[in-house]
């Protein structure tokens, strides 16, 4: 009865350092591991102890027997990596080498004090990796007054095990020495010069919150949009309320086929009543179920074997939703399987060889909107005149062109990092340029700063991927620090909490985003797991209902500092 890694994996490889015979890989040490697809579990060397279901943050792993219907070609998936790889692997029966908490050397001047900007995946897992070590402060600064970033805000609304990451987020939150500084923008509130003066470095975790962008005739019309706008608007993120998003035409393309564009498909086809047991915002929820959405084409430029989709995903997305292909594509799939050797990317292929084909589920008439993957289109522009009547493509390749008739058009090419005043940005590859998370200039360090997640390494892998990337920027950060190349604050520690209140008096800390929290899953009703604030006064009026600490509390809170 050994265990299984499922669809939900987000590769933080908490399981990997609680299993004891060393049965799970990649490990986070191990070559292949920054670009596996999810973590797997060697059948034959598993002895069945569910350590690792424990340590998984996202609930992906269960034993075979437990599994669900829609989980079961996970048993196989799992298994399937690891002939290949046969002596390649260190043996199992020793535990895997654990990553050593970076040591910090306590010197007169204070605790190790670092602000955190950003509270998503990657700035979680640099302030776990930082309040390993007794005394340290960290200060972590989000604009929106609720945390977890991507978490909240990226997540597919039914994908609610990935969610679940936030659980040990929360518990990261209440360690002692971990404080949030919600509703708070760095960069018009604080400056990067002012967290400087209160804490010896600062961490960016600000993700890649734009969009790379499609530069063809007709982008931006009404009628066009892009995936993660989308996402953020299923999402209800305040920013994307107002995102007119028109369901009213039959069919919707998507331009590019990563796992955000399988999000958005599944989403646009799925059944409005199991999406209102999740926590999809209300205003989008609202106009599904007036969508009259039938077909979701994702069209890529490459060939099947290209797929920038992930086998889980697919696998995920193949149990769940109707997916077709025209025939023209299976040929393609065909003609790919013929000679892919990687046998992941033959499973893909595999799985899409099984695919319906688009026309015969045409004859049959369509009882519920299906999703139809596309390949080898690329993009030449967008049809209408003031409105979007839909895309036009050519034959990747050829002169050819195809035309496809939709009422919105999305491009889903891929998140974009955002310059950050005051820090030198790569404009190329969009992100911060680093040492291993230490921000450089020129060459040089520019001294207290540094990055960790998308703005470090570019919008790429799972939310656990940062756990690795995040502990990389934490070492190089602490080592500074012991050697004495960051200047002690000008401040006292005490006078943050005065200094941030001055610049935005409506900052929030963990007890209001508690009472948010509190709020929305009340809101919920017991049948959703939350019906969220989409507006920040909303959120704001709730963290005002937060309860004032006890005297106790307040007095050793003052104590310490
Ligand atoms: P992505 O995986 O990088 O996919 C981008 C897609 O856009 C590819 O199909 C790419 O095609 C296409 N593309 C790029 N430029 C194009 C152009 N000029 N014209 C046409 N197509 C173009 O991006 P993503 O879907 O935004 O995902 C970002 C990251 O988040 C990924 O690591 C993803 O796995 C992760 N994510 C994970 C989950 C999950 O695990 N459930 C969910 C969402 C996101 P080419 O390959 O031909 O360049």
């Amino acid at each position: 009865m050994p265990h299984v890694i499922t669809q939900s994996c987000c590769s933080d490889g908490s399981c990997v350092y609680a299993c004891p015979v060393n049965c799970i890989h990649p490990s986070p040490d191990e070559p292949g591991f920054a670009t596996a697809e999810m973590l797997y579990i060697d059948p034959a060397a598993c002895v069945d102890c569910g350590a690792c279901v424990s340590a998984c943050p996202v609930g992906a792993i269960a034993a075979d027997t437990r599994l669900t219907e829609e989980q079961l070609p996970f048993v196989e998936l799992n298994a399937a990596f690891y002939p290949a790889r046969e002596g390649k692997l260190p043996p199992t029966s020793k535990l895997a080498p654990v990553i050593e908490a970076p040591v910090v050397h306590t010197r007169s001047g204070g605790p190790l004090r670092v602000a955190i900007v950003g509270s998503g995946p990657a700035a979680m897992y640099a302030a776990d990796e930082l309040l390993t070590q007794q005394g340290v402060r960290v200060n972590v600064f989000e604009k929106l007054p609720t945390p977890y970033g991507l978490v909240r805000a990226g997540v597919a609304p039914d994908h609610p095990s990935t969610k679940r990451v936030t659980w040990l987020f929360e518990r990261i939150a209440r360690t002692p020495g971990f404080s949030f500084f919600l509703n708070c923008e760095v960069g018009s509130d604080l400056t990067h010069d002012e967290l400087l003066e209160h804490h010896h470095a600062v961490l960016y975790a600000v993700g890649a919150p734009d969009d790379r962008r499609l530069e063809i005739d007709g982008m931006g019309r009404p009628g066009t949009s892009t995936a993660t706008e989308v996402v953020a608007w299923i999402n209800g993120h305040p920013e994307f309320t107002e995102l007119p998003v028109d369901l009213s035409g039959e069919r919707v393309v998507i331009v590019g086929n990563g796992n955000v564009a399988l999000d958005v498909a599944r989403i646009l086809t799925s059944d409005p009543d199991t999406l209102a047991r999740t926590d999809i915002a209300g205003h989008a929820l609202a106009a599904l179920r007036e969508s009259r959405v039938q077909e979701v084409v994702i069209a890529a430029r490459r060939g099947p074997a290209a797929s920038a989709f992930t086998l889980p995903e697919l696998i995920g997305l193949t149990s769940t939703c109707d997916v077709v292909l025209d025939t023209a594509d299976h040929d393609l799939v065909i003609r790919d399987l013929a000679t892919e050797t990687d046998p992941l990317t033959r499973n893909k292929l595999e799985i899409l060889a099984k695919l319906g084909e688009s026309a015969a589920a045409r004859e049959t008439g369509i009882s519920r909107p299906r999703i139809r993957l596309a390949y080898g289109l690329t993009p030449t522009r967008i049809l209408g005149n003031a409105g979007t009547t839909g895309i036009e493509f050519t034959l990747t390749g050829s002169d050819e062109t195809v035309e496809i008739s939709a009422g919105l058009v999305l491009t889903s090419i891929g998140y974009r990092g955002k310059p950050i005043r005051g820090l030198p940005f790569d404009e190329v590859a969009a992100v911060v340029p680093n040492d291993g998370g230490r921000v450089v200039d020129q060459g040089g360090a520019v001294r207290g700063s540094y990055v960790a997640g998308w703005i470090k390494r570019g919008p790429t892998g799972f939310i656990g991927t940062n756990k690795s990337c995040a502990a990389q920027t934490v070492h190089n950060l602490v080592d500074d620090y012991n050697n004495g190349l960051l200047a002690d604050p000008v401040h006292k520690v005490s006078s943050l909490d005065r200094f941030v209140r001055s610049r935005q008096p409506k900052v929030v800390d963990h007890a209001g985003w508690k009472a948010i929290d509190d709020a929305e899953i009340s809101r919920g009703g017991g049948h959703r797991p939350r019906d969220k604030f989409t507006a920040v006064a909303d959120m704001l009026d709730a963290a005002a209902t937060a309860p004032e600490p006890p005297a106790y509390q307040r007095l050793l809170a003052g104590l310490r500092r």
